[in-house]
């Protein structure tokens, strides 16, 4: 996820409340509350709609750790520097790993992360945006090196979302430049592993509270633009067909998925099929 003006008006409402005390940050700058700021909360607005009610659930389908693969070596292998992985590259939308091997490998590669996510300008990082398919993700709010706190978070899974929902600007490093407006839970409920494998359980509000939201979703292959109403995407229609024509151009390959494609489905989707033409086979 990536820095813009606008998140300063998050970070009044940044609070970082663990249930337990996790080795959640790598590095404590004792700034837990160094964040809040008195920044108005103006631009912060409400909206309810049943389908943030429905990705919700279709986001939780995937939380078992028993349905998830457990990552082997050859997965968790990367080369430094990492590189960031644009949309529409399918690695963005492939299966992403449980980890199961807390070695010194994991640390490096976590490292590899906040250096490529600091030179990028992001606050968060998921493992599949540097290549690395696995249940791996990296924030820290403040973006930048030395301040604020290093949040690793291992196998994640959501155990609560507050009701309430907040609209919010967004930007994606896999998706340079583009920033547009998602609708996510204030407040999410999780557990995960820390980078020693400890499982730990902590509260996320605020900013920390839509960067893991945000990261989360890559781990689930989701990406911020499935979560944008129709009339915020048509606003970035443009800048996503222009990632679909350079991904072509680079790589030689049809795009694995396309903006045009995409919205013809939402409209069929949007009106539902008729009942009439639902019958039963008759072979
Ligand atoms: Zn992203």
């Amino acid at each position: 996820m990536v820095v813009t003006m606008a998140w300063a008006t998050w970070l009044h409402s940044f609070s970082l409340s663990p249930i337990l005390l996790p080795d959640l940050s790598r590095h404590t700058f004792g700034a837990f509350n160094r964040l809040s700021s008195t920044i108005s909360s103006a631009s912060l607005w409400n909206r309810k709609k049943p389908y943030v009610l429905a990705v919700r659930a279709q986001a939780r389908r995937g939380f078992s750790p028993l349905e998830d693969e457990v990552a082997s070596r050859d997965v968790l292998h990367f080369e430094a520097p990492l590189t960031i992985v644009e949309y529409p590259d399918p690695i963005l939308r492939a299966k992403n790993k449980r980890i199961d091997t807390f070695d010194d490998n994991l640390k490096k590669l976590v490292d590899e992360m906040f250096d490529v996510m600091y030179k990028t300008d992001g606050i968060g990082l998921s493992a599949p945006q540097v290549g690395i398919n696995v249940q791996l993700m990296v924030f820290n709010p403040v973006g930048e090196r030395g301040e604020g706190e290093e949040i690793v978070l291992v196998n994640p899974r959501v155990n609560k979302y507050s009701k309430k929902t907040l609209l919010y600007n967004e930007g994606c490093l896999s998706f340079p430049g583009i920033y547009a407006d998602v609708e996510r839970p204030e407040t999410v409920k999780i557990d995960a592993r820390d980078i020693n494998g400890a499982r730990f359980m902590v509260n996320f509000s605020g900013l920390p509270a839509r960067v893991f939201q945000h990261e989360f979703d890559h781990l689930q292959g989701i990406l911020f633009f499935d979560r944008m109403s129709v009339q915020v995407l048509d606003s970035i229609r443009t800048e996503l067909q222009a990632l679909e024509t350079k991904y072509e151009e680079k790589t030689g390959l049809p795009s694995p998925e396309k903006f045009e494609a995409r919205k013809q489905k939402k409209v069929a989707t949007g009106f539902g099929k008729p009942k009439a033409l639902v019958q039963p086979s008759t072979q």
